[in-house]
């Protein structure tokens, strides 16, 4: 789409068809590859990631290694072919970013302190992009740790909202922002809680909104999240389930 459109809402239906605290259809698996210590696909609508989680295991380079904690990183990527043009291969500034802000929603759910001396990675490859890939990646990651056993204090559970406008120009809060809205919307966030917790692990904005309009928003998202945890929960139990069969 590269014309902005007339409207990115009318009667209380967005460009594909969902009301505004709808999410896209989510798929969630886990263990989908098998060399990995964890690892799991999430899809939101047409936004794929797959998540892979290795470790504990050496750290290298060796400086980098804590002799108290795990060392944790995540690394994201996007494919060449995952958006419409072809994407330069290889991390550019956004990924360098995006890889930093996951990583750090990461630590701090993980008990790193049970595993000194070692690292845990974890990449986050986006298959197909249709905008919110950094949430997306954030559940999928979150999966493949507890997928690989490793100790969590809570899972991670992700969402974007954002701000889009009707055919008369009202502002409206919307839930799980696709491309159109990511490319044409006025705001756009991304946000992450455990969901047990409540506590925020990543709050990104685009775009302006007021503090009435972030509440808004949240309240969605908090509401988008239990779903979005129930799924990533039966995704867990899936795998095992399967093996019972
Ligand atoms: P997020 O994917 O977390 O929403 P951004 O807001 O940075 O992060 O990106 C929004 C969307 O823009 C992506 O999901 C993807 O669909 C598209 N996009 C990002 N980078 C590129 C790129 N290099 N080429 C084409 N499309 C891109």
């Amino acid at each position: 789409m590269n014309e902005k459109p007339e409207y990115l809402i009318k009667n209380g239906k967005r460009l594909d068809g969902r009301k505004p605290e709808e999410l896209r259809e989510i798929k969630m698996r886990t263990g989908v590859v098998s060399n990995a210590d964890g690892s799991a696909m999430v899809s939101f609508g047409k936004t794929k990631v797959i998540a892979a989680v290795y470790g504990p295991r050496e750290v290298h380079p060796r400086h980098l290694l804590l002799p108290d904690r795990a060392l944790l990183r995540a690394w994201y990527d996007m494919f060449s072919f995952s958006v419409e043009d072809r994407k330069r291969p290889g991390p550019g500034r956004r990924e360098i970013e995006i890889s930093k802000v996951l990583t750090e929603a990461l630590r701090s759910v993980v008990f790193l302190e049970k595993f000194p001396r070692t690292a845990i990675d974890i990449f986050i490859a986006v298959v197909q992009a249709d905008a919110s890939t950094r949430v997306t990646g954030l559940n999928a990651a979150a999966l493949a740790l507890a997928d690989a056993g490793i100790p969590m204090k809570d899972l991670v559970t992700a969402v974007s909202f954002g701000k889009v406008y009707d055919e008369k120009g009202k502002e409206h809060m919307v839930v799980d922002v696709f491309k159109p809205e990511d490319n044409w919307g006025l705001a756009d966030v991304a946000y992450a809680v455990t969901p047990n917790f409540g506590e925020i692990l990543l709050l990104q904005m685009d775009g302006n909104l007021t503090r009435e309009e972030l509440f808004t928003g949240k309240r969605m998202a908090d509401e988008a999240v239990r779903k979005i945890y129930r799924q990533q929960v039966k995704a867990l139990k899936d795998k095992y389930l399967e093996g019972l069969e």
